[in-house]
């Protein structure tokens, strides 16, 4: 197959033959044939050498790399990156083991599929494409699916109607490429949770927090828990089986709270530790007295775009600040940033701040980042996006 050509500006080779994913528009010198937004392209420097195969996108992200040697798109290059990433997800002992049925299979850059997510939970594959290329894929991936992991993935679901590019102007479709049998239950280290992929936020539930929610648990034995920005309760549930006092869940969304609820009862029917509240998060925070000494903080991304950068610094000191306020003597702080744009320093520093302004004596136990189904690949350190401090607070 031929594929049309991507030429670049003279010294702009540079990135791509230190392995980084992307291609700038303004690294772009010429293109040969009229590519369309979607299409596989290939890559050439100044002097013609080809550098990498990828699609091709408008915008200033142009070109997502597939893969740095020539090679032909096909049905057999997604099977063969789809097998090793459900390969990686076996070593991790996170596919195809006792009690555990929720991971994410497929990482973006992190899983060399730039543009591609793919949540499993239980039977059921969540794919999500943030990429025009990725979403003309979709059923060849989906095949890929298929094939490569049988039954194991016997419903895919494709959601992409809020990761797709605006301006492409696509039918961002939202539904079953195989299977569709409502089953809504998976499993995270035992515990079990509803995700409704159909209606919830992302792919429906936060796989990325798995580990910290484990770290959570240790730590929960006899504390008053207040779990903030709770979603549908992945802190609270392991709270709880750690042996907290109590529980409290909080979130803006009232059918997150719901469902909340829910899974609360589906792993301890009936137990009185827990109540949960559809409330904005600084209204509680301001409101809620000195109850708690086991705090999480999860907010939503505060920024999405580096132009907004200073506000989100801003609104993570602030937020903080009242926990570092309201947090009993001895408490413990789960405090977190999901923003790609933030670094790991600028989000340490927003927290320091905090603590300063509080003036309480704080330790860091722990730093936290995302686990390792959520891979960054070594040449793409963009990759990197959670950030987590564990704080004692005297
Ligand atoms: N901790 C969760 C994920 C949190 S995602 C988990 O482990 O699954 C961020 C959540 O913050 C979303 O559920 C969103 O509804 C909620 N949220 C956004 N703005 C809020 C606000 N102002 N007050 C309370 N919750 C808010």
């Amino acid at each position: 197959m031929e594929y049309c050509k991507v030429f670049l500006k003279p010294k702009k080779e540079e990135s791509l033959l230190r392995f980084h994913p992307w291609v700038f528009s303004g690294a772009i010198q010429a293109i040969e044939g009229d590519p369309a937004e979607g299409d596989v392209v290939e890559v050439y420097g100044a002097d013609h050498r080809f550098l990498a195969t990828g699609h091709y996108q408008i915008g200033n992200i142009a070109v997502r790399v597939l893969s740095f040697t020539p090679r032909v798109i096909d049905e057999a290059f997604w099977t063969e990156r789809v097998q090793t990433a459900y390969a990686l997800r076996k070593t991790l002992r996170l596919a195809g083991v006792e009690g555990n049925d929720t991971f994410r299979l497929v990482h973006g850059e992190g899983d060399n599929l730039p543009g591609l997510v793919i949540d499993m939970y239980a039977h059921t594959a969540v794919m999500q494409a943030h990429s025009v290329g990725m979403h003309y894929a979709r059923h060849a991936i989906a095949h890929a699916l298929r094939t490569v992991m049988g039954d194991a993935s016997r419903n895919i679901y494709y959601k992409s109607e809020t990761t797709l590019p605006f301006k492409a102007n696509l039918e961002d479709e939202n539904g079953y490429l195989y299977g569709g049998e409502n089953e809504e239950i998976a499993t995270e280290n035992g515990l079990r949770f509803y995700v409704d992929w159909q209606k919830g936020q992302k792919t429906g539930f936060f796989v990325d927090q798995r580990e910290n929610r484990g770290l959570l648990e240790r730590y929960a034995p006899g504390r008053s828990v207040l779990n903030m920005f709770c979603y549908t309760g992945g802190f609270s549930f392991y709270a709880m089986r750690g042996g907290a006092k109590l529980v409290h869940s909080v979130d803006s969304s009232a059918k997150a709270i719901a469902l909340t609820r829910k899974n609360v009862e589906l792993n301890f029917p009936g137990d009185p530790r827990h109540e949960a509240y559809a409330e904005d998060a600084f209204k509680f925070l301001r409101e809620m007295g000195d109850k708690y000494d086991l705090i999480i903080l999860d907010p939503p991304a505060f920024a999405k775009h580096k132009n907004v950068l200073r506000n989100a610094l801003q609104g993570y000191r602030k937020l903080n600040a009242i926990a570092f306020e309201k947090i009993r003597p001895g408490g413990i702080l789960f405090t977190f940033s999901c923003s790609q744009v933030v670094s790991k320093e600028q989000f340490r520093l927003a927290v320091f701040s905090a603590a300063a302004q509080s003036g309480r004596s704080v330790r860091i136990l722990h730093q936290l980042t995302q686990p390792a189904d959520h891979p960054v690949n070594i040449y793409h350190p963009e990759g990197e996006y959670l950030k987590g401090l564990v704080l004692y607070v005297e």
